[in-house]
Parts: structure tokens; C-alpha cells; sequence
């Protein structure tokens, strides 16, 4: 029998082992539970095969050994599941399906800017709209409400394209995608979703024309920016080549090159 994906739901945490959450229940050294949140390994099913560790391009799992266990006596504990890039390659390859796959969404720091940006998004444009923008300059205040327009656009792109052309994973999260998705306004700039937020941060400076709102939304937009090298890198190894074909075909965030691409190969 496979790793309950539901186990977050019907489980409770018992504790944790080298900073991993432990999900119950045990019954040591029989019954083990699962190892891991975003990275989980039923232990009771796990045969220490050890494919897992072999595949696994960001070294998440550690051996760790598991005396008088029924089924085997060393299991892979995923003590970097933070590091994990979802590829997926273990989960598919584990001969068991012991391992679930979930992505983390923001964490730490990210999530501290995911905050500052939709309050500086939603606290300027509502200012803008209910006083009028605080120098009263009426073309930047037009313009911002046209670049927030386009930015909606661009912002909802993974909850736009990823359920239809990622194919995630049965029961898993739209951003569980298992399929590069190169189409659409991913067929524009290689990170819609936070080009779209980078937009609507600058629409809000515009719209409110605060210098408040730019205070926040200059250092806002150069995180979101620094955050796509990171994401690159995770997006390589799930990838591979075909992400590094994307790379020459589209731009990480220039939208008048991307349309302008986008343009030329609708023509060839
Ligand atoms: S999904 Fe990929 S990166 Fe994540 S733990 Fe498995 S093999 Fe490693
Ligand atoms: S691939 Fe599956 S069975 Fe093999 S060690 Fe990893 S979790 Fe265990």
C-alpha cells in the first residue's frame, strides 16, 4: 500500500528527528511513521532500496538506521526536504511509493515579502482610487491603472495555466506541476507570476504617487526580482534541457522582448 497523501490530515506530529517533523503513529521498532512535511517517506513501507538517495540532484536524504525494523533496517530520512526542488524523480522511481512530493510554497523570508507586497499593492491602489494620487499627476495615475490591468493578467498565471498545462500530480497543488509550462504568458517572460507582481507594486506607486509606497515597493520588487535566480536554479535541475532550450527562447522577465519573440515565432 502506497503513502497515505492525505497522512497531513489523519496523522498527528510525533515529534521530530534531525529537525524533520515525525508523523505517527509509532510503535518503535516496529511501527515508524512517516519522515518529513514537503518531503515524506512512509517508513513502514520504505525497503531501504536506496534509489531515493541515488537520484535525488539535491542530496535531501540521509541513511539513517532503523535496527529490527520488519521490513529493512536502514531508511532515508529527508533532512534537507527544504532543498527539494520537486522533481519528482524520487517519488516516481521509489519502488514502493513510499514518498509523497508537496511543494512548500513561500517560506521564511518570502513569505515576509509576499506580505509587504500585497499590502503595499493593496493599501496604495485603494488610497489612489478613494483620495487620488498624492501629487496630483493625472498621466502617471492613468498609466498605473492600465499597468495593473495587464499585471492581473500576469499575476494569476500559474493559477491560470498550471492546472491546464502542468499536468500536477493526481490529488496534489496546482504548483506540484510535473510538465515545463512554456505557453501562454509563460510563452512571453519565463516568471509571468512575478513580473505580474513587480507590475502591480509599480501601479500602486503610480496610482498612489505615496512615498510611502515607494519606500516599500522599490526594495519589494528587487526581492521578487532576486527570488527568480533561485527559482532558475530549481527549475534547471527538475528540467533539465528543456528548460535551458526555454532560457534561449524566452526571457526571464523583459516583456517587450518576450512579446516581441512571442511576435517572430508566431510568424515563422
Ligand atoms: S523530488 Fe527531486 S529534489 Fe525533491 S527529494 Fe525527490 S529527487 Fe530530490
Ligand atoms: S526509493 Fe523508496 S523504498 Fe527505496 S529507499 Fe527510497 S523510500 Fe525506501
Amino acid at each position: 500500500m502506497p503513502i497515505d497523501p492525505k497522512f497531513q490530515k489523519k496523522r498527528k506530529k510525533a515529534g521530530k528527528e534531525k529537525g524533520t517533523t515525525i508523523w505517527g503513529p509509532l510503535d518503535p521498532p516496529q511501527k515508524l511513521g512517516i519522515r518529513g512535511t514537503y518531503v515524506a517517506v512512509d517508513w513502514d513501507i520504505c525497503e531501504g532500496c536506496g534509489t531515493c538517495l541515488e537520484v535525488c540532484p539535491q542530496q535531501v536524504y540521509d541513511w539513517t538506521v532503523t535496527h529490527d525494523h520488519p521490513i529493512s533496517e536502514k531508511k532515508p530520512l529527508p533532512a534537507k526536504e527544504l532543498s527539494c526542488v520537486q522533481c519528482y524523480t524520487c517519488e516516481t522511481e521509489c519502488p514502493v511509493q513510499a514518498i509523497r512530493i508537496i511543494f512548500p510554497g513561500p517560506t521564511g523570508w518570502e513569505r515576509a515579502v509576499t506580505f509587504l507586497m500585497l499590502s503595499q499593492i493593496i493599501v496604495g491602489i485603494i488610497y489612489g482610487a478613494l483620495f487620488g494620487p498624492h501629487l496630483g499627476l493625472p498621466i502617471p495615475f492613468y498609466v498605473g491603472w492600465f499597468i495593473s490591468a495587464v499585471a492581473l493578467l500576469f499575476f494569476f498565471s500559474s493559477a491560470i495555466y498550471y492546472p491546464r498545462k502542468g499536468e500536477p500530480g493526481k490529488g496534489k497543488g496546482t504548483m506540484d506541476t510535473t510538465v515545463l509550462v512554456d505557453s501562454g504568458t509563460y510563452g512571453i517572460v519565463r516568471h509571468p507570476q512575478i513580473l505580474g507582481g513587480i507590475l502591480l507594486v509599480s501601479a500602486s506607486i503610480l496610482i498612489s504617487q505615496h512615498w510611502l509606497a515607494a519606500i516599500i515597493g522599490v526594495p519589494v520588487s528587487v526581492s521578487l526580482y532576486m527570488e527568480t535566480a533561485k527559482e532558475e536554479k530549481g527549475l534547471m535541475t527538475k528540467f533539465g534541457d528543456d528548460y535551458k532550450r526555454y532560457t534561449q527562447k524566452v526571457p526571464r522577465m523583459n516583456l517587450l522582448l518576450g512579446i516581441a519573440r512571442r511576435l517572430r515565432r508566431r510568424n515563422e
